[in-house]
């Protein structure tokens, strides 16, 4: 029998970078404050997504993981391996790395390494990114942090929306101000920031820096992008934007009088809604109205997704190896 869809509800983080897009674009009803960050796809302990409606109403991602593996193609792993979010950037998040699998279980607790893919959904005009840094070594990067030369030791590259990057652990990043993306990562929260643009949180500190990790992590063989352009063809609404071992990408455009059809023959696909009007998802199981800030796992046995409505989509699934 074909499953039905499993929509998840977000889960939001208050940030101090953060902004009020979320409410504002995408018509959450988010806390008050500035809010950074949307999990919108997680089974992850710091925000792990309720399912709404249907058969699973009201049980977490996390507890489907575990107890209805079979929803996810009874996939390996001991946790959901994608995290997918929103990020409002209305300041400067801090600049900072992720260590790979590897670094992250043995110093970490057996967390999983973090590598993560952004898709700009909208940039102001002059937005910059910070992605990949200039020293040639360990050495050479300790001395200009020292230093305080982020200009000469940081990477910047101009962006716009629709631009994709791939962000494989040890790569120095950071989005700035004036950008929301989504981001499709590994289920992980391991972050190492190595500046913070010296500022001081409400009650007067300011957020810990992690040098030392840092400079463990950083891959000094990384080139950086000359820019985040997407290079691949359209075919069918459908357009390739990244392929890792961890996750694959795509973009899907919807228009009235073009339909898509996805096929869901993986263990399971993530998709959110990141733009348009909007419109409705059938399956074999059920048809289900969809929104810009709509997100759902297409579990294993969904079948074919058929998308009508003016919108575009970003689905994810875990290749097979
Ligand atoms: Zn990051």
């Amino acid at each position: 029998m074909a499953q039905e869809l499993l929509f998840t509800q977000p889960v939001f983080h208050g940030k101090i970078w953060g902004g009020r897009k979320l409410h504002d674009e995408f018509g959450y009803d988010i806390p008050d404050g500035p809010v950074g960050e949307c999990w919108a796809i997680s089974a992850h302990p710091n925000g792990d997504c309720l399912v709404g409606g249907g058969s699973y109403d009201g049980r977490y991602l996390s507890d489907l993981w575990q107890n209805e593996r079979q929803l996810f193609g009874d996939a390996e792993g001991d946790r959901f391996p994608l995290l997918i979010k929103i990020l409002d950037a209305k300041e400067n998040l801090s600049v900072q790395v992720h260590p790979d699998d590897a670094y992250a279980a043995e110093h970490e607790n057996g967390s999983l390494g973090k590598r993560e893919c952004w898709y700009v959904l909208h940039a102001e005009p002059g937005a910059q990114i910070i992605v990949g840094q200039k020293a040639k070594n360990r050495e050479e990067f300790a001395q200009m942090v020292e230093e305080g030369r982020w200009d000469d030791l940081l990477y910047q590259v101009p962006i716009k929306a629709g631009d994709f990057f791939m962000i494989n652990p040890g790569t120095i990043h950071a989005i700035k101000a004036g950008t929301v993306i989504l981001e499709t990562q590994q289920s992980s929260d391991v972050t190492y920031r190595v500046y913070d643009y010296d500022r001081v949180q409400p009650d007067g500190t300011k957020r810990d820096l992690h040098i030392p990790q840092t400079l463990d992590v950083v891959d000094f063989s990384l080139v950086p992008p000359a820019s985040g352009a997407v290079a691949t063809p359209q075919i069918d609404g459908v357009t390739e934007l990244g392929k890792c071992p961890n996750f694959e990408v795509v973009r899907v455009r919807v228009t009235s009088d073009a339909p898509v059809t996805l096929r869901q023959d993986h263990p399971f696909m993530c998709v959110s809604v990141s733009a348009g009007e909007g419109g409705s998802v059938k399956t074999p199981a059920g048809e289900w109205k969809l929104v810009k800030g709509s997100h759902f796992v297409a579990p294993a046995q969904s079948g074919d997704l058929t998308f009508t409505g003016t919108m575009e989509l970003i689905c994810s699934w875990v290749p097979a190896e």
